[in-house]
């Protein structure tokens, strides 16, 4: 199967859906990220540029694509919707990932917006920033959380410790799940 992730900014395929690509990656599924930007709000695209590519050395997405849109200015415009649809097209996926419309940041939303609206196979919606999405439906990442941790890691730029705040999130959510503590 092939999966396409759009990711808004480069880390948030590896925030929001670590555990799964490394599920999808298990039952050998193809998996193509587009980061839409490349952050750059302190002008170190090329840096966060390096650190998705060490992250998806562990989580290991197949390919990476990086269309360097302006950071904190994603419009859901006419054109820009042509050029997501055109890239769905030339991947042509059997199911697309992209972030909650509920998450605050304007890109986030932008993306959603035209994802959304381009898409003709199922689309599942993941959670980067925690607690601001109603869960629909839980993702058991029990055997993959560690690979997610240690893809992490490779964050550096962002001067948090990102893995430590996303485990107690999976933690929070395995709870909330019922089902399992993570
Ligand atoms: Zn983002």
């Amino acid at each position: 199967m092939k999966v396409l992730i759009f990711s808004p900014h480069p880390d948030d395929a590896e925030l929001g859906m670590g555990g799964s690509i490394v599920k999808h990656k298990n039952i050998d599924d193809y998996v193509v990220i587009v980061y839409v930007t490349s952050g750059g709000f302190t002008d170190n695209t090329k840096e966060r540029e390096q650190e998705v590519i060490s992250a998806e050395n562990i989580l290991g997405a197949n390919e990476l694509k990086f269309l360097r849109w302006e950071d904190h200015n994603v419009k859901a415009t006419e054109e820009n919707r042509e050029k997501i649809m055109d890239i769905i097209k030339e991947i042509n996926p059997h199911i697309v990932y992209c972030p909650c419309p509920e998450e605050q940041h304007i890109d986030h939303k932008a993306v959603f917006e035209m994802v959304s609206k381009a898409v003709n196979v199922p689309l599942y919606l993941y959670e980067v920033y925690p607690g601001m999405s109603p869960v629909e439906e839980y993702e058991d990442i029990t055997n993959t959380i560690n690979k997610k941790m240690l893809a992490l890691k490779e964050f550096k730029s962002q001067k948090c410790d990102l893995a430590e705040a996303y485990r107690h999130h999976a933690k929070f959510r395995g709870i909330m799940s019922g089902i399992e503590e993570y």
